[in-house]
């Protein structure tokens, strides 16, 4: 069964489209205020979620932004209608689609249908990231190199699958400390750099490859050859 996020401050409306999406056999959660949305999106795996634009306690474009620091979870936002500068937004923060409100049922359900199927395809597509000789098994939580298995702490793995995701995206300290460690960390972004020697000791040093490159002042980046 899908599971699915509703963050939406009219109530009216998240109850309709829960009792829809019931009805049509999906799992609902409901969130009324931005921030509470971001914490239940970020502490367990939605297949997919709806995402009001204006709510209270963070707006939607900024519950995106955050979520996609950290989750690839298919969003579809509901915007009003004519908002022409929040879909813009909505879909650079990095939303899969959106629905003007008011809307049809049956087009959300449509919509719904579509960004899951698009997701589970592309999540078999993308259980495994490569880079060189270097191979990261998402669905195994596993590294090689050259068919060598690599043995990472929990850190080390997610700071190497995020600069691996973002192949050739030069990543500033800050994004990695929120994808490695949780966006409500406090404390010192370097500890970025100590996840990254430990990484080179491991994978570069023992290979002899040039894997994780510094970017002097920003951060770090893996590109390809
Ligand atoms: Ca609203």
């Amino acid at each position: 069964m899908s599971t699915i996020l509703i963050i939406e401050d009219e109530r009216q409306i998240a109850r309709f489209i829960e009792l829809e999406l019931s009805h049509e056999g999906f799992e609902v959660t409901k969130e009324e205020d931005g921030r509470r949305g971001l914490e239940t999106a970020l502490s367990s795996d939605f297949d997919l979620i709806l995402l009001d634009v204006m709510l209270p306690g963070l707006n939607g474009i900024e519950v995106l932004r955050r979520l996609r620091l950290q989750k690839s979870t298919p969003v579809i936002l509901l915007t009003a209608r004519d908002a022409v500068m929040d879909k813009v937004a909505g879909l650079d923060a990095g939303a899969d689609d959106y629905v003007t409100k008011p809307f049809a049922i049956e087009e959300l359900l449509a919509r719904i249908r579509t960004a899951l199927r698009h997701a589970s395809s592309e999540e078999a597509a993308t259980s495994r990231l490569e880079c060189g000789p270097v191979v990261l098994d998402e669905d195994r939580h596993e590294v090689t190199v050259n068919g060598e298995e690599v043995t990472l702490t929990n850190h080390e793995f997610e700071l190497l699958r995020t600069l691996l995701k973002n192949r050739n995206i030069v990543m500033d300290r800050s994004k990695l400390i929120n994808a490695v460690c949780g966006y409500d960390y406090v404390g010192e972004t370097n500890l970025i750099d100590v996840y990254v020697r430990y990484l080179r000791t491991k994978i570069d040093d023992r290979f002899g490859i040039r894997l994780i490159q510094t970017v002097r002042g920003v951060g770090y980046v893996i590109r390809d050859e």
